[in-house]
């Protein structure tokens, strides 16, 4: 007969049925992993093609345990469902309650085992217990608020709540799946329980995706008022940023006048052209005289910080000999070493590497990089400790000049601070003299004469500080 069907054919065409549902799924999820709700959502066919495999037609179709087992995979597959669309809209998912409906159900099922029911009742029993979980999926999804994806949710719902009505009408007319074949009517139920899968499971796949599509939109529009207060606050800092260095300009013009009066008089009382000092009244001329210089130093590395961060600082490159070069700097690095000048120690090799070759510098930049380092390594070691300056052909590019002393080191939870502006990498500001910008300082001038600059240092041990100065281009011309 055209519209009888027997259960071996039916439970093939659901296997197969309910496995590309499964694949579609799954395939799905492998593109979202991290939307949880679809995997649960496999589930839902997963179960199905159990049932399917268990429901064959060899199982004794009177009161076998293995029926039993089929109902609860029908029952799990709308749970799972469920599970999924609870997880998807975000609301809480009380296990307990979802074990404590399965465990009634098993013992419900284990009850109609011992007392030896029938098939039109134990349908019943898995019908009304699958329609729990579906009505609870539509509660779900009913709670997404969103009217960007309301078609969608719309979509779904329908075709959710559409198999509540197939399987109110199987309660109804008492659906008996006794009998080997079915008539029409079940036939057409069937197959409109299929469609409302299909559909169930493109409707999950849609509103995920227009989900998505909703969060990207509103993550993009988000991003785009972020960027805006960003360039809003970027202009507010660098206005800020402009008055300051306006102010530090003013300032640092405002305080140098009186700061060299300051300057020449004391040097003036020390060099004694007003007349012999007691020795009390030369210690404190010293003092004054130390005190000023100090200060002049801070006040003109705020102003060149500043300069720098302006980009008001003008850098003349030019093609300069590394031994003219480091026989000029040489004194002024004694200079600072002051008193005990022989704790400078020049590395041997110095005159050699530098011997007829040429770097591409700014002379005045790179001195002021080298005394800053001597300065350093004099202030952060102690008296007796010698200081060595080292020359090295680094590599096809670079020179590398560095300064090496054993003193107080730095702590390694330091080294990414070391040049930036204003930090003094934990050294107490009353013990040692310094505002912490020489280095930033250093590397940004080094960095405009496209040089490098790093260190490396052991706390308590002492460190060693490189600039890599670029070798001249004209090394690179071809000889002719
Ligand atoms: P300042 O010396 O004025 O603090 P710098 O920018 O020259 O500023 O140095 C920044 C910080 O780096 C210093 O405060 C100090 O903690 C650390 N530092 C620099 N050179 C050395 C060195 N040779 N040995 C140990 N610490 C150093």
């Amino acid at each position: 007969m055209i519209f009888q069907i027997d259960i071996a054919t039916l439970t093939s065409v659901n296997s197969v049925f309910y496995s590309i549902l499964l694949g579609l799924l799954f395939l799905f999820w492998r593109q979202n992993k991290d939307v949880d709700a679809i995997l649960w959502w496999c589930g839902f066919p997963f179960f199905r093609i159990i049932y399917s495999l268990i429901s064959s037609d060899s199982i004794d179709y009177e009161n076998g345990l293995i029926i039993y087992l089929g109902n609860l995979s029908v029952v799990l597959s709308d749970t799972m469902l469920m599970v999924g669309c609870l997880k998807f809209t975000g609301l809480e998912l009380r296990w307990k309650t979802i074990y404590g409906y399965l465990a009634v159900f098993v013992a419900l099922c284990l009850y109609q085992y011992s007392t030896g029911a029938d098939l039109a009742n134990r349908t019943k029993l898995v019908v009304i217990f699958d329609l729990i979980p579906i009505i609870a999926s539509v509660y779900a999804l009913s709670h997404l608020e969103n009217k960007a994806f309301a078609i969608e949710k719309f979509f779904t719902i329908f075709w959710i709540s559409f198999q509540v009505g197939i399987f109110s009408f199987w309660i109804l007319i008492n659906f008996d799946f006794s009998s080997p074949t079915f008539g029409p009517s079940i036939i057409l139920s069937l197959a409109f329980a299929y469609l409302s899968h299909i559909f169930i499971t493109v409707g999950l796949i849609i509103l995920t995706i227009a989900q998505r599509r909703n969060q990207l939109l509103s993550e993009s529009r988000k991003h785009k008022e972020l960027e805006r207060n960003l360039e809003r606050v970027l202009e507010v800092a660098q206005t800020a940023n402009e008055e300051k260095n306006l102010f530090l300009t003013n300032m640092s013009h405002e305080l140098r006048t009186p700061l060299n009066a300051i300057l020449g008089f004391s040097e003036s009382l020390k060099l004694k052209y007003y007349g012999e000092l007691n020795e009390k009244q030369y210690e404190y001329v010293d003092n004054i005289y130390g005190g000023g210089e100090l200060l002049l130093k801070l006040i003109t590395d705020l102003l060149h910080l500043s300069n720098i961060e302006e980009g008001k600082v003008d850098i003349f490159l030019e093609d300069v000999n590394l031994n003219e070069l480091l026989t000029k700097t040489l004194p002024l690095l004694q200079e600072i070493v002051g008193k005990d000048s022989d704790r400078l120690k020049i590395s041997n090799q110095l005159s050699e590497v530098g011997k007829g070759t040429s770097v591409y510098i700014d002379q005045i930049r790179t001195k002021q990089i080298l005394i800053n380092f001597v300065s350093n390594a004099i202030k952060y070691s102690e008296n007796d400790k010698d200081v060595l300056l080292d020359l090295v052909d680094h590599d096809d590019d670079y020179y590398r000049i560095s300064i090496t002393d054993h003193g107080i080191g730095i702590k390694e939870d330091q080294y990414e601070n070391i040049f930036l502006p204003f930090n003094r990498a934990g050294i107490d500001r009353a013990s040692t003299e310094g505002i912490g910008v020489g280095l930033s300082i250093a590397k940004n001038l080094i960095e405009e004469m496209n040089g490098r600059i790093d260190f490396v240092s052991r706390f308590g041990q002492g460190s060693t500080f490189w600039i890599d100065i670029p070798k001249s281009k004209q090394r690179q011309l071809p000889i002719s």
